[in-house]
């Protein structure tokens, strides 16, 4: 650690020394230089201005005297101009003179050393942008991290929570244990495993446990420690990282926050540190290429934003394994909080299902951070034991903060969601044609969706009818009535489910000729095909008429559609509310359960239609 870090202050004085050894011709670059015309020049000179001249094989330099007060001289050049008087009228206007014949390789001595410093700054000025916050030192510190060459000691068992991840990753276990094994039956083994999930889900902890179970060393560094160094350290990195780790085989490569690295090339053509971004990228593609599976090394990545990585890098053959790391459900906090409760004295009043309860939508980073908090808090009004009284002021503390960062739901959020996400499931369990609910659950996944609820087809489908297609629709706009029903107010939860119900909705009249008023004709010149259109259109033209037309259908489609779905769940009022308020509990509930819930409960008597 200390040699490295005393090798990037080397750099920094290296650079130091530089712009101090600098010729005085660059120094003077730092003031004031005007390029002014020869005639110009001579003029100074008649008018005494100029206090002493340089005059290099091309070029001349001249220093102006000073005006009262000023510190810092001026100074012109000027292309040097064949003048055999020169040196007598400096000499009668009393301006030193003095020439250099190696004004061309000062001048490349110059660039030679300004170019480097530009870059340089720019470096510093990025690392103290960066996420770290380390500013200067963390050129030593990105170093330091580097390589963790050693057993990780981490194993299956500190990481919670995340089971199906694990049993996917035990093949992987399973073949650095035995490389020989693999080859000899002649099976194939991922080179890279991609695990997809939210910061702080344990991609990092669960990597480390891969190699700690299968006892081989760990190779990490972070996405943007490749990239934010100088320029073609990065790829050198790579290389470097590559050759150690084939030298230590069997073992493990873990890139941290690939996306930093792997983001879709060419993006942003302009943005700066790009070029070296790529270069590092070509050169982890060409490694992951070049080495061979057999010789037991494997390649690990994190990302939470897989939509942006360039499709090279995964591509078959490098990362075309792709793990997901989601948000815990209630069963897998207490699992997690127990992980990190075992070396806390915990007061015989916690009840550590209580507390997973309270923490919908934390992460396992979360939850450590809630035991971290909770055992603080204890120690400092002095307790013994950490008790639920600590765990509930920590859980207040995290949850506060949480929410302001949109990483967890209010509760109130939470209660519309789960009617939100019933009402989905319970119209597709009503309408023949819509496929049947595998699980609904009310954990953010992935980034973006809220709550979810998957539906599983039973089999596979070429053909929709129409009635297929309103089935469809109206299980897209249960969410939506749910709420309507329950809260008499509507949220914009549901504004990826209206948006896939326009779309239905518009193909079945535009492209699929099922509105009875317009008949069955297609009219192709709608949205899909603006997206082609460079200025000139392809299809024909419609009408006005007509487009008014498409529109009131499209409309009465959506409408009666909603009255439809108004119905249905009225009718399954008793079942909403049942359901959701066990999906608030349970957060997580599987389709077999949900039927169970249906047959269980009656449905609720119509009254006469409101609408
Ligand atoms: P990620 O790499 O997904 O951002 P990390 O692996 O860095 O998350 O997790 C940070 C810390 O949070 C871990 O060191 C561990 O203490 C805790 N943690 C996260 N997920 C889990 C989990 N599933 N089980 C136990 N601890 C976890
Ligand atoms: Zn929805």
């Amino acid at each position: 650690m200390t040699k490295k870090y005393s090798s990037s202050i080397f750099i920094i004085l290296l650079f130091f020394l530089s712009v101090v050894t600098m010729h005085c011709d660059a120094s003077a670059a730092f003031s004031l230089t005007e390029k002014i015309p020869y005639s110009d020049f001579k003029k100074l000179i008649q008018e005494n201005k100029l206090e002493e001249v340089i005059i290099n094989p091309t070029t001349i330099k001249g220093i102006l005297r000073p005006e009262e007060g000023q510190k810092i001289k001026n100074s012109i050049t000027t292309v040097k101009i064949e003048d055999p008087d020169l040196i007598k009228e400096l000499t009668a206007h009393n301006v030193k003179y003095s020439a250099t014949t190696n004004g061309g390789w000062s001048q490349g001595l110059f660039f030679l050393w300004f170019v480097p410093m530009i870059i340089f700054l720019i470096v510093m000025t990025r690392m103290r942008r960066g996420a770290t916050g380390a500013g200067l030192m963390s050129i030593g510190k990105s170093r330091a991290n580097l390589y963790v060459d050693k057993e990780t000691g981490v194993t299956f068992d500190d990481v919670a929570g995340v089971d199906e991840a694990k049993e996917e990753l035990k093949e992987v276990i399973d073949y650095l244990q035995n490389p020989q094994k693999y080859q000899r039956l002649g099976g194939k083994i991922p080179k890279g495993v991609l695990l997809v999930g939210p910061t702080g889900t344990g991609k990092t902890l669960l990597a480390k446990a891969v190699a700690g179970e299968a006892k081989v060393p760990f190779f990490t560094i972070g996405g943007s420690g490749f990239v934010e160094m100088f320029v073609g350290v990065g790829a050198a990195r790579v290389r470097d990282l590559f050759a150690q780790a084939q030298e230590k085989a069997p073992c493990i490569i873990f890139i941290d926050e690939i996306d930093a690295l792997g983001k879709v090339r060419a993006a942003s053509p302009i943005s700066g540190g790009h070029e070296e971004r790529e270069n590092t990228l070509n050169q982890l593609l060409l490694e992951m290429d070049g080495f061979d599976t057999r010789k037991g090394v494997i390649l690990m990545a994190a990302t939470n934003r897989p939509e942006i990585l360039d499709p090279a890098l995964l591509r078959p053959g490098r990362f075309d394994r792709h793990i997901l790391v989601d948000r815990p459900d209630i069963k897998g906090r207490e699992d997690i909080l127990k992980v990190h409760c075992k070396n806390v004295k915990l007061g015989k009043d916690v009840d550590i299902k209580i507390i997973a309860a309270r923490t919908p939508g934390f992460v396992g980073a979360d939850l450590a951070n809630v035991v971290n908090e909770a055992a603080l808090l204890a120690t400092r009004v002095g307790k013994e034991e950490v008790g639920m009284d600590s765990f509930e002021e920590a859980i207040n503390r995290l949850v506060a903060g949480l929410e302001k960062k949109k990483r967890v739901m209010s509760k109130r959020e939470q209660e519309i969601i789960a009617y939100h996400e019933s009402g989905h499931a319970l119209v597709a369990e009503s309408v023949p044609g819509a496929d049947k609910v595998h699980r609904i659950s009310i954990i953010p996944r992935g980034i973006s969706a809220l709550g979810y609820t998957l539906q599983l087809p039973t089999e596979d489908r070429y053909l929709l009818t129409r009635s297929e297609l309103l089935d469809r629709l109206a299980v897209l706009l249960g969410g939506r009535v749910a709420e309507e029903l329950k809260f008499h107010e509507i949220s914009t939860g549901a504004q990826n489910d209206l948006e896939r119900a326009t779309d239905i909705a518009m193909s079945m009249v535009r492209e699929y000729g099922m509105s009875e008023k317009l008949g069955p004709m297609t009219f192709q010149n709608g949205r899909r095909q603006q997206f082609l259109d460079i200025g000139y259109r392809t299809g024909r033209e419609l009408s006005e008429e007509v487009s008014k037309d498409i529109d009131n259908e499209v409309k009465k489609i959506i409408f009666d559609t909603h009255a439809r779905v108004k119905g249905i769940l009225e009718e399954n009022k008793d079942r909403l509310e049942t359901l959701a308020k066990l999906l608030l509990e349970k957060e997580v509930i599987e389709g077999e359960e949900l039927r169970k819930i249906i047959s269980e409960i009656a449905p609720t008597p119509k009254k006469t239609p409101s609408f």
